[in-house]
């Protein structure tokens, strides 16, 4: 049986926008230190607009370009192909076919156009893969990715994302209950410490792939943290598995809302707060 204290104040919860999945969540969550944040769809709304895009080689135009990556970005679901896929259509670019379309997890995508191999990859992946090849500027805010012909740097495209309205206040008061803040992302450096500096954030964390956001998590809880992980992501369940807390946002994927022990079912981060003070209170009941 659900002790009474418990049942009366998940159904506040319900109210003030958490779903409590699991009950031994809910009860860790007065103990959180530190809250890791994933960026894209969770501190930011997810969607991501083309800021600028340009060809870097000869024989390919602007238009070439964008039209090669919204190719391949027509089998991807993340935030970074819906906007590039929605420039190419705003702009009224005829896709060309492509073929042998794959992920790259973590890293960007992949396929045949025109007998040609084509990627549209992280600056991290061009980083590694052709070392010294050093492209274009990345500006703070931007979320830039290449475009690649036959392994050869032919463009980037800058995408931009809007962080949450809700986001700095929940970071302000979280800094004032003495909780660190983590920022965790796939994106660059750049972005990310832009982002993390504008909430206030304790430390960013940039580059992980999709396995190495639940190392992180696992090095936090091996320092004495008690760590609580909210993200909306495939490649956040990990992460939130591992988690003492994991809090999934609401909008996000079905896998992160089954993976996690709590669901901001109005996808603000600011609930991320009601949830420490609930479980807090709950506990004051308790004992
Ligand atoms: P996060 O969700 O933490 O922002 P991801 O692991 O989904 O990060 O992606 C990390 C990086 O990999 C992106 O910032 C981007 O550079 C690249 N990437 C991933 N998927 C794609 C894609 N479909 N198209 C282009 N780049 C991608
Ligand atoms: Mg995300």
């Amino acid at each position: 049986a659900v002790p009474l204290v418990i049942a009366k104040s998940t159904a506040l919860s319900a109210r003030n926008g958490l779903l409590i999945k699991n009950r031994t969540d809910f009860e860790n969550a007065r103990k959180i230190t530190t809250i890791v944040f994933d960026k894209t769809g969770t501190l930011t709304v997810g969607r991501f607009e083309v800021v600028r895009f340009d060809s870097l080689q000869q024989g390919i135009s602007k238009e070439d370009l964008l039209g090669m990556a919204a190719s391949l970005e027509g089998s991807s679901e993340h935030p970074i192909a819906t906007g590039i896929t929605g420039k190419a259509k705003t702009l009224g670019i005829t896709l060309p076919a492509a073929t042998n379309v794959t992920a790259i997890t973590g890293k960007g995508i992949t396929g045949n156009i025109s007998g040609r191999d084509v990627k549209v990859v992280s600056p991290g992946y061009v980083a590694e893969q052709f070392p010294g090849a050093a492209p274009t500027a990345i500006q703070p805010g931007e979320t830039l990715v290449y475009v690649l012909v036959d392994n050869q740097v032919a463009g980037f495209i800058a995408l931009a994302d809007e962080i949450r309205p809700e986001s700095a206040g929940a970071i302000a008061t979280l800094r004032e209950q003495q909780i660190k803040t983590v920022l965790l992302t796939g994106d660059n450096k750049i972005v990310a410490e832009s982002v993390s500096k504008t909430l206030g954030m304790d430390r960013f964390i940039a580059e992980v792939l999709p396995h190495e956001k639940l190392d992180k998590i696992k090095e936090l809880q091996q320092q004495g943290e008690f760590v609580a992980m909210t993200g909306d992501g495939i490649n956040d369940a990990p992460a939130l598995a591992q988690a003492d807390v994991g809090i999934a946002i609401g909008s996000g994927s079905d896998v992160a809302a089954e993976t996690a022990g709590i669901v901001l079912v109005n996808s603000n981060p600011q609930d991320v707060v009601n949830l420490i003070l609930f479980g807090k209170a709950t506990w004051r009941k308790m004992i």
